[in-house]
């Protein structure tokens, strides 16, 4: 048999090299000057609230927590104080302060809806919160026109679970694995969009977070948008993270709808909103069927109002508007680069002060994110995150998440099954907590807890916990099982955290 063999190619000949100017050697990013002068930007309910530690010291609580809930505003408590005698029914009564109340409600909607840029046509429909929102959504993305399936939605696997599972359960959902940088997570989705066009399946909705509660980054919004909008898509925003943070508008960017949480933009009084697009909602599934919502009512058949009305039955939460809207007054009343700046501060400090540390790994999902907002999250080798947290708060005063922040399957890609600490900053955090955070952390590394520490029930918590409940507060009444730490009454569902 004769072995055909080719000559060998002539090796190609080398280009003569360009003559380059010296590559610029990139500045190393200057490390983060400690933020001890670093104020408030706004006064916040509670900020002086002092806490018991195991020693048996009082110290200012320093609330790091802000991404799970943040204090509610000065300006915030002052007008629900002066809006509480005017209350009444909402939309249900003829009484004059059941007017002043319902006219609080629409004048509420207009400015929540305004401080996220919504469209002439756009609706706000007042909710519970992000997750009530996003699940009102879902009920609403329209079938497919041919087969009569349900909507399609993709999804990143860096969402919160409130981004993630409503899409699952009512809508047919993509989740896609981000990359390992922000444009390669774009590359990824602009992939998926395409494929569903070519299949003949197109997205109906794109859902995406506008700031990851696990660490603060976000993709590009505008590309986003492009992306979607350019499969014939829609954008859904979790503005969980995002709204509390920055100016957002829908307006400027194109996005189609957004959710947000009160109690996450410092007006914890049980109001989200959702603002977006007027016409898959004015004839999607009524969000709770009940009184409100329907123009007229048979025994066999439904009328429906279009509106808000339509997602809003039972009677309205007319406080928690008020509230958000309060919310809405004083933020957009900020300078956003005031804003901006005390965050990135207080943010950089985390990031550098914790990275320093020996045994601490800070967590982020790519290498390329802009702009984050106030949230880091990070491990300390050798101590469990619960113990971490249980430390911070019994032996520092200091309030962190810790847990995988209902984000399971980003923790489990980044390798963080066991879960991570998060802290969080907002506008009535001072640089001095940031500072407390970092010091505490890296006396735990340097020396150890000084208490003893236990699992209850699947929750670290100080053996023999001292901490008195909080005294002369008047509310002792209600804290009767509260043996902080130990008691189900401050117990939540490990497993889901
Ligand atoms: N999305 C993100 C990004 C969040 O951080 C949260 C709350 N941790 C939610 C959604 C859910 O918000 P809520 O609990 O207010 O419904």
């Amino acid at each position: 048999m004769t072995t055909l063999t080719t000559a060998p190619a002539p090796a190609p000949v080398a280009a003569p090299a360009p003559v380059a100017a010296p590559a610029p050697v990139a500045a190393p990013a200057p490390v983060a000057a400690p933020v001890h002068d670093v104020a408030p930007v706004l006064p916040v309910v509670g900020a002086d609230t002092l806490v018991p530690l195991v020693d048996g010291r009082q110290v200012p609580y320093a609330n790091l927590d802000v991404a799970a809930s943040a204090p509610a505003l000065e300006a915030v408590a002052d007008r629900v104080t002066r809006v509480l005698p005017l209350y009444a029914s909402v939309h249900r009564g003829a009484g004059y302060l059941s007017q002043v109340s319902t006219a609080l409600y629409e004048t509420a909607r207009r400015t929540i809806g305004a401080f996220v840029g919504a469209r002439d046509d756009d609706l706000t429909i007042v909710t519970r919160n992000t997750t009530d929102s996003l699940n009102l959504l879902a009920g609403c993305v329209p079938a497919d026109p041919v087969t009569g399936e349900p909507g399609r939605v993709l999804v990143l696997d860096i969402e919160h679970h409130a981004n993630l599972l409503p899409w699952q359960r009512v809508t047919d959902a993509t989740v896609v694995t981000g990359g390992p940088s922000v444009a390669a997570t774009l590359a990824e989705i602009e992939g998926e969009l395409a494929a569903g066009v070519a299949d003949g399946r197109p997205y109906a909705l794109l859902a995406l977070t506008g700031a990851s509660n696990v660490t603060g980054e976000a993709l590009p919004v505008a590309d986003v948008v492009a992306a979607a909008h350019g499969a014939g898509a829609r954008v859904v925003l979790d503005g969980a993270q995002l709204v509390p943070h920055r100016r957002f508008s829908l307006a400027d960017t194109g996005v189609d709808y957004v959710a947000f949480s009160g109690h996450k933009t410092y007006a914890p009084f049980g109001a989200g909103a959702l603002v977006g697009r007027r016409d898959w909602l004015d004839v999607g599934t009524p969000y709770l069927a009940g009184g409100g919502a329907v123009r007229r009512v048979r025994t066999t058949r439904t009328e429906w109002h279009e509106g808000p009305a339509r997602h809003e039955a039972g009677s309205p939460n007319v406080v928690g508007a008020v509230a958000l809207a309060a919310a809405c007054d004083e933020l957009a009343a900020l300078d956003p680069r005031v804003a901006g700046e005390h965050e990135d501060a207080l943010r950089r400090r985390l990031v550098d002060g914790l990275g320093a540390l020996d045994r601490v790994e800070v967590v982020h999902v790519w290498d390329d994110a802009v702009d984050p907002v106030g949230v880091v999250t990070f491990t300390v080798s050798g101590y469990d995150p619960g113990l971490v947290a249980a430390y911070l708060s019994a032996e520092h005063g200091i309030g962190v998440r810790d847990g995988r922040f209902c984000a399971h399957p980003l923790l489990g890609r980044l390798g963080f099954d066991a879960g991570a600490v998060r802290a969080s900053v907002g506008l009535g955090t001072a640089g001095e907590e940031v500072e407390r955070l970092v010091a505490a952390v890296r006396s735990l590394v340097d020396e150890g807890p000084q208490a003893r520490y236990d699992v209850v029930d699947g929750l670290w918590v100080v053996v023999d916990d001292p901490r008195p409940v909080p005294a002369g507060s008047g509310l002792e009444g209600l804290l009767a099982t509260a043996a902080l730490g130990a008691d189900e009454a401050f117990g939540c569902l490990p497993d889901d955290l």
